[in-house]
């Protein structure tokens, strides 16, 4: 995490310049504020030289330090009374699309809601922007005819890596054929390879909206007619598509997609986890005959400048997108999607901390576009939107095409222990059975990674911990390590304890997917086994594949983490184990029963969505907990009822407001010290409230002692101003930080 209240970055002496101004030259009109993509508390000014006529929002470059810094003209002056003659001149245009008013609002709008440098919130826009003048990029195709000379195997893998004779950069070819760069220049030498300019703008094609889709169903038909007219009122409003699981949410909202293209606007669509969208992306194409633009962070370089590009100068009609595709430079967008709305992955929770959820609708309203929010269990912060009719909301009650909605039925562990050593209780190894024996897909979840999370001494007792930070080392057995989930650290598993020495004393203790995985094994052995975790499954090719073989029936059974309950629509999985129900409860923050009940909902709708009917079982030790009762009975909405009442009383969110001042330094008494201030300066007033300063529950991570503050006021109070006043009578040392998360999502 970064602060929002470090110190400035030591770039060195401020952008000035001590020349005389050349004669003639009016002062007070010439100068030009530009906001730098770094952590300065706002723009600098820069001196406009003679035959350039800068507007708010031109790309340009600027001198800041001896370097050349690509900054944007921005539309207040810094007011820091630096004389006109004392500033240095903006170097030069850059050929770029300006940057429009409307993400210039929303990243001042961002940077005041987050208190961060706006900046740093700019420099999420500008990430992609050509450095400098944009040359055309040039690739490499094969020499045709091709040279008569003897191919080594790493030359003839470039070949093949270039048979769609489309042309691919020195980077791309090298990554697609496993070699270094220096291959392709060799074979560019010896005349294998030839230059050839790459389009600037690769074909994104215009999806059609009239492309024959699927037929609607009537409950699906009347709420895409709704969303069809909030897009065409070309103004702001806020709906929740609100439907169960297997509803068909998603050929629903993709109508509002249709009707935003036949405007001519273009849309955007925000997905969680893109990496694992290949059904989504399946989908569009069927329904619009072309893919989207997609933006995340793993694009090449290359194809986030020209994605970019085409966004910037509305050639890519729709773009699917990770919570960084909010500032893309849409010229005219007509719609924001936010899929699977209650998603925390939607909260970014480094650099500048924000809740994409929430800024889409900022977006939105700064575009005058309908928000579109999607969920089969709405975030509580929605429906207390929607119960205050700021937000509309459209339901899809039934699954479709019939499917029933799968039967949810707990398993007490403490009646039907698992055997000794085991995970996996007798009721679930036989539902297992039945349904491999069917010849079913039947699937286990459990949301933890690794083999185990805890290794012990059984010698001495000792526990494993990372020497960084205050967390356990999970073992990870098929890579034969002990890692922290936290900050990475990764050691060989030891052979002998490190406290006492004894010898082959370390034993695992609790389940991860690796070890249910292993008992799986010896309990279905003939059944076609498919792991889903984040460590298996990198990257959407892999995640693309895992879900083609199950869609294709090669896989019986599949075990996963959290991915698995991500929108998946497996038609012949009719069988879900919890194998752990109760995990998510165990950290007690304001909001773990409701994402437990989101979670454990999401996996158990993967069941059971074609014809077969699907089954749910959770293993829990206390099957009458209200979030076992509510996912038995199926009765998402009385639950969420419940949570509310709770939270109201005490104007917890969504009834309240929260902001967390996350407290680092690198010992205990700094951060003691730190926090204390922190503490004594706390505001105090009508409606507010402050909370600790007390260690965080990781109160070391990755070396730096952490202590937490919590500021819960009313709704109808603005935390912003509260929290700058109160940061700015504290100074912070050397050394240690004060990070604010504006509406925690995380109380580690
Ligand atoms: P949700 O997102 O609500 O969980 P999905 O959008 O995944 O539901 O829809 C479930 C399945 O039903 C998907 O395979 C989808 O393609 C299919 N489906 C949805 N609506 C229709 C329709 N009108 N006609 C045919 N298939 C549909
Ligand atoms: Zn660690």
């Amino acid at each position: 995490m970064q602060g929002r209240r470090r110190k400035e970055p030591d770039l060195g002496e401020p952008p000035l310049l001590d020349v005389p101004e050349p004669d003639g030259r009016r002062s007070g009109a010439r100068r030009v504020p530009v906001m730098l993509p770094y952590p300065f508390a706002g723009p600098f000014d820069y001196r406009i030289p003679p035959g350039l006529h800068p507007q708010p929002g031109d790309v340009v470059l600027v001198p800041l330090n001896r370097r050349e810094e690509v900054g944007v003209v921005w539309d207040h002056s810094a007011e820091d009374g630096v004389p006109d003659r004392k500033l240095k001149p903006v170097s030069g245009l850059i050929d770029a699309p300006p940057m429009r008013p409307a993400l210039r609002r929303f990243i001042d709008w961002v940077a005041s809601y987050t208190l961060s440098p706006p900046g740093e919130v700019m420099a999420m826009a500008l990430r992609v922007v050509p450095q400098g003048v944009s040359r055309p990029p040039i690739g490499w195709v094969r020499a045709d005819p091709l040279p008569d000379t003897r191919l080594t195997e790493a030359r003839r893998r470039v070949l093949d890596a270039l048979a769609a004779k489309q042309p691919r950069t020195t980077g791309e070819l090298a990554h697609a054929a496993g070699v270094g760069s220096g291959v392709i220049r060799g074979m560019a030498d010896a005349g294998l390879l030839v230059p050839s300019a790459l389009p600037l703008v690769p074909p994104f094609a215009h999806p059609n909206p009239d492309h024959p889709g699927e037929l609607l169903a009537s409950d699906q038909a009347a709420a895409a007619a709704a969303l069809r007219q909030a897009v065409a009122a070309q103004s702001f409003s806020v709906t929740l598509l609100d439907g169960v699981t297997g509803s068909g949410k998603t050929e629903t909202y993709l109508e509002a997609v249709a009707e935003c293209l036949r405007q001519g606007r273009q849309a955007l669509v925000l997905l969680p986890e893109i990496a694992l969208s290949s059904q989504w992306l399946e989908r569009f194409q069927r329904r619009f005959g072309v893919p989207p633009a997609v933006w995340h962070s793993d694009l090449t370089s290359r194809v986030r400048r020209v994605t970019w590009r085409a966004v910037a100068e509305g050639t890519a009609p729709v773009v699917v997108g990770a919570r960084s595709a909010l500032f893309l430079p849409f010229p005219d967008l007509g719609v924001v999607v936010i899929d699977e709305e209650h998603e925390t992955a939607f909260k970014q929770e480094e650099g500048v901390v924000y809740h994409a959820r929430d800024m889409a609708v900022v977006r939105a309203r700064l575009c005058s576009a309908p928000a579109i929010l999607v969920s089969a269990t709405p975030s509580l912060e929605t429906l207390a939107n929607v119960e205050a009719g700021r937000y509309r909301r459209l339901t899809l009650p039934t699954r479709h095409g019939g499917a029933a909605m799968p039967s949810v039925a707990a398993i007490d562990m403490r009646e039907t222990p698992p055997e000794r050593g085991h995970f996996l209780a007798p009721p679930l190894i036989a539902a297992v059975a039945e349904t491999l024996a069917r010849g079913e897909q039947a699937m286990l979840f459990l949301n933890r990674r690794g083999y185990a999370p805890l290794t012990l001494c059984r010698h001495c007792g000792h526990r494993m911990q990372c020497p960084n930070c205050t967390a356990w080392l999970v073992e990870h057995r098929a890579r034969r390590v002990l890692q922290c989930h936290h900050c990475g650290h990764t050691v060989p598993i030891p052979e002998e304890c490190p406290a006492c020495g004894a010898c082959n004393s370390l034993a695992p203790v609790g389940p991860g997917v690796e070890r249910i995985t292993e008992e799986s094994i010896a309990s279905f052995p003939d059944a076609r086994r498919l792991v889903m975790a984040s460590d298996t499954m990198t990257g959407p090719d892999a995640a693309a594949a895992a879900a083609h073989a199950i869609e294709a029936r090669k896989v019986d059974l599949i075990i996963g983490t959290q991915i698995v309950a991500k929108g998946w629509h497996f038609p012949h999985l009719t069988l879900v184990g919890v194998v752990d129900a109760d995990l998510g409860l165990a950290g007690g923050d304001l909001r773990a029963a409701e994402r437990t009940v989101q979670l454990l909902h999401q996996v158990a709708g993967r069941a059971g969505r074609a014809e077969a009917p699907g089954r749910v079982l959770l293993q829990t030790f206390s099957p009458e907990h209200p979030v076992m009762q509510a996912l038995v009975e199926g009765d998402l909405g009385a639950f969420m009822a419940r949570e509310a009442e709770q939270r109201r009383p005490g104007h917890w969110p969504p009834y309240g407001r929260l902001a967390a001042l996350i407290v680092s330094a690198d010992t205990a008494a700094e951060a003691d010290a730190l926090a204390r201030h922190l503490g004594q300066a706390a505001p105090w007033g009508e409606g507010l409230d402050v909370l600790g300063p007390a260690p965080a529950p990781l109160s070391i991570l990755r070396g730096r002692h952490r202590r937490r503050l919590l500021l819960k006021t009313r709704r109808d109070v603005a935390v912003q101003p509260i929290l700058r006043e109160w940061l700015s009578k504290v100074p912070v040392p050397r050394g240690a930080r004060i990070d604010v998360d504006i509406d925690p999502v995380s109380f580690l």
